[in-house]
């Protein structure tokens, strides 16, 4: 089949029978036709239409090396710099549609797919089995051009115990409750998987890390299962899409959802490790996914501080406040950001190297900066879009009154220095909705925790960052400087 179209993928979600609980209502069938639903399947439809859009499709599809159809950017394996620059070309594409504000287009994970699948060694020393499992999944998400989701963090009920607490006797981490010839049972619960609800397929992989003691290993595994499995249940968080009124959250809410499995049956062909914690831990790192899959972020949130600038540039002009000393220096730090993003990917493209599995994998030191900075700094542009826009964020008329009986009084007193006052009012919906509604407190939150815990990834880049060099040039400097003692 290769690339779908956006009917194709809405028609595939129509067809299926999820266990979905939003706002209180069960519902099993035609999520696309659900208002919770439909403004976020109609975006992801028009993602898969761009496919297929002639001033699109260049940048993302290429030729499938097995079936000849054009299939993702996202699933090319990079062999060469050119690849590299492709893959990073359709990233892009996407990430531009949506302003950088949608974090699950299907290139994110598809990144992570195809870094495992070339890691088929890797995986088969658990099992011979669980090698061929991985590339075989990749190549049916890529020729079936399936969305995934992803569940990796277990819920949050006493973070100061360990994978295996219980309450009341009862195991509530997603766990492997059996084995049998055809497969896993697993039983329990992951905190959040975006998307889940309009998603073809859910990953359940690793995150946490787990100790090397029986006691951990049922909760050593990956797998992946179709988002209607028998057992499998979402249970969303209320929706925040309020319509098209609101320029982001009417288009791009993707919704989240806890992930309940109870005891949900996982065949032998979708299991990619088991009771395994070692190499549990290590399946992101050895495998080089987080690498491509921070090269897509990465790309993803250059796009969104491009837009950012962009936004603050209209909305400083419009006012006319660019000339006041402290809105430059926040249009500087903005400028700063973008310029080191690019300059980040740049590098992590140009210093990209052969991993052990024949991949051409960018520089991780590049990649690894980003995504320990820009969670930790992102919330400063909603910051300085409130700033600037003030009350403009509030006289936030709606395209009803921009046609209706308020449009002379919109046109005189909500003008600006650049725009007419239906200009001024949509450009002002669309800061106020990146910095000061539901969906802009939403996606501050996303940013912080996109990679995880900021705090904990801090340790993480402690330990794993060689400081070996830099001490010992300092106490080499201070021994140069030190001036022997003066005997008398
Ligand atoms: C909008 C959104 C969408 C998301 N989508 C997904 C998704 O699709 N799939 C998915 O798997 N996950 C998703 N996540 C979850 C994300 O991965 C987590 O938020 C992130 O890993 C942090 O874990 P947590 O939320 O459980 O926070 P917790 O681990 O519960 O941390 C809560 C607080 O306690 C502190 N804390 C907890 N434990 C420690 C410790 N050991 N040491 C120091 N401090 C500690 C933290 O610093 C933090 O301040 C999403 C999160 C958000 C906000």
């Amino acid at each position: 089949m290769g690339a779908r179209t956006g009917q194709q993928y809405l028609d595939r979600l129509a067809a299926t029978r999820p266990h979905v609980e939003i706002n209180g209502e069960t519902v099993t069938e035609n999520i696309p036709g659900h208002p919770a639903f439909a403004g976020i399947t109609r975006t992801y439809a028009e993602l898969f239409d761009m496919q297929h859009a002639p001033e699109t499709r260049d940048a993302l599809t290429y030729t499938s090396p097995t079936s000849g159809d054009p299939v993702g950017t996202s699933f090319l394996v990079p062999r060469t710099a050119e690849d590299l620059l492709l893959r990073r070309e359709g990233f892009k594409t996407w990430a531009d549609f949506s302003l950088g504000t949608l974090g699950r287009t299907g290139d994110y994970l598809n990144s992570s797919l195809m870094a495992l699948s070339q890691a088929e060694p890797w995986f088969a020393q658990a099992d011979p089995r669980f090698g061929e499992n991985i590339r075989r999944y990749y190549e049916k998400v890529r020729e079936e051009d399936l969305l995934t989701t992803h569940t990796l963090i277990p819920p949050q009920i006493n973070r100061s115990a360990g994978a295996g607490q219980e309450v009341d006797g009862r195991a509530l981490s997603a766990h492997v409750v059996s084995e049998d010839d055809n497969g896993i049972v697993v039983r329990g619960a992951r905190m959040l998987a975006t998307i889940g609800p309009i998603a073809d397929e859910l990953l359940v992989f690793p995150s946490t890390v787990l100790r090397n003691v029986p006691e951990d290993a049922p909760y050593a595994f990956a797998f992946a299962i179709n988002c209607d499995a028998p057992g499998l249940r979402f249970i969303c968080r209320e929706g925040i899409d309020y319509g098209r009124d609101h320029p982001l959250g009417g288009r791009f809410d993707e919704i989240d959802a806890v992930v309940v499995f109870d005891d949900v049956h996982v065949p032998w062909e979708r299991v990619f490790l088991l009771r395994n914690p070692d190499l549990t831990n290590a399946f992101y790192s050895d495998t080089s996914a987080v690498v491509h899959m921070t090269h897509q972020v990465v790309t993803r949130t250059t796009a969104k501080m491009e837009s950012i600038l962009g936004l603050l540039t209209l909305l400083t002009e419009a006012i006319g406040i660019e000339k006041f000393q402290h809105i430059q220096v926040d249009i500087a730090e903005a400028i700063t950001t973008v310029g080191i993003l690019h300059g980040l990917l740049r590098a992590a493209e140009a210093d990209a190297t052969v991993n052990d599995y024949g991949v051409l994998t960018p520089a991780w030191e590049p990649l690894n900066t980003a995504r320990n900075w820009f969670p930790k700094l992102y919330g400063r542009f909603p910051e300085m879009l409130r700033k600037f826009g003030a009350s403009g964020l509030m006289a936030l008329p709606t395209e009803g009154d921009i046609t209706g009986s308020a449009g002379q009084d919109i046109s005189d007193y909500l003008q600006s220095a650049t725009l007419t006052g239906a200009e001024r009012v949509r450009l002002f919906r669309l800061a106020w909705d990146l910095s000061a509604s539901a969906f802009a407190g939403r996606q501050t939150l996303y940013e912080y925790y996109f990679f995880g815990d900021p705090v904990r990834m801090s340790g993480a880049l402690i330990g794993a960052t060689d400081r070996e060099p830099y001490r010992e040039r300092v106490s080499a400097f201070l021994d140069r400087i030190t001036e022997p003692a003066v005997t008398a």
